[in-house]
C-alpha cells in the first residue's frame, strides 16, 4: 500500500495568518494539501501554558489531532534576547501582557533594550507532528540582532525588529522566500519535510 496517499492532508494548528502563509510556501514543493484551523468548525483555541516551546507545540498538535483525526503540525516560537537572559522566550506572544498585541510587544522590547549595546538574539521554533501512530518534534533557530528601531513592513510579530546574521535588512524587509530560506520556522519545517518525505522514499512510514 502506498503510505503517501497523494495529496497527503496535513492540518496546521494555528490561527496566525503569517505563520500559515509561511508554512504553505515552505511545503509547496511537497505532495501535501495544507488545511488550517479555519477548515475545522468549532476548533478550540488551545491555551499555551507549558513551560517549553516543545510542550506548547505538542499540546496544540495533540489537541487538533484528537479533534479531527488528521495528521497535524503545530509550531511554537520564542525570541531569546541575550541581554534579557533569554526572555521573552516561551512567553514571546504574551511578553507585554496576556492580550498578545505585537505592537505592544515590539514597543516593550525596544524599551527594555534602550541604551544597551548587547543586542544579540535568536528565534527558536519547534514544530510538533502528531498522527495516529507518530508524535515527533523538529527544531530550527535563526541568530541575529535586535534593531534600535523598526524597519520594514513585511512579515509579522517581531520581524521589523530582527536583523538575521549576515543580512543588512530586517526580517520584515526580506521577501517571503528569503526569510523562509534562513528562518527558524523554515529550518524546522525543512527538517520535518525531509523526515516525512525522505528523498530516498517513505522509509519513515
Ligand atoms: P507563537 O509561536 O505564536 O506563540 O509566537 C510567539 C510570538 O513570537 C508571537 O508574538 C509571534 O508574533 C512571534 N513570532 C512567531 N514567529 C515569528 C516570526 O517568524 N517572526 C517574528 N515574530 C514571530
Amino acid at each position: 500500500m502506498d503510505p503517501h496517499p497523494a495529496p497527503f492532508r496535513l492540518l496546521v494548528a494555528t490561527r496566525n495568518a503569517g505563520k500559515l502563509a509561511e508554512i504553505r510556501q515552505i511545503l509547496a514543493g511537497h505532495p501535501v494539501t495544507v488545511l488550517s484551523v479555519d477548515d475545522v468548525p468549532g476548533a478550540p483555541d488551545v491555551e499555551e501554558h507549558e513551560p517549553t516551546l516543545e510542550g506548547n507545540a505538542l499540546l496544540k498538535a495533540d489537541a487538533l489531532h484528537a479533534l479531527t483525526g488528521l495528521a497535524t503540525i503545530a509550531d511554537d516560537t520564542g525570541l531569546e534576547v541575550d541581554a534579557l537572559g533569554g526572555r521573552p522566550g516561551v512567553r514571546s506572544a504574551r511578553y507585554a501582557g496576556e492580550a498578545a498585541d505585537p505592537v505592544a510587544n515590539r514597543r516593550l522590547l525596544l524599551e527594555e533594550l534602550a541604551g544597551r549595546t548587547e543586542r544579540t538574539a535568536r528565534f527558536r521554533c519547534v514544530i510538533a507532528f502528531v498522527d495516529g501512530t507518530r508524535r515527533r518534534t523538529f527544531e530550527g533557530a535563526c541568530e541575529g540582532v535586535i534593531l534600535e528601531s523598526e524597519r520594514g513592513s513585511g512579515g509579522f510579530g517581531y520581524d521589523a525588529l530582527f536583523r538575521p546574521l549576515g543580512f543588512e535588512r530586517s526580517f520584515a524587509e526580506l521577501d517571503a522566500r528569503e526569510k523562509n530560506a534562513i528562518s527558524h520556522r523554515g529550518r524546522a519545517l525543512a527538517a520535518f519535510a525531509a523526515w516525512l518525505f525522505p528523498p530516498e522514499g517513505p522509509s519513515a512510514w
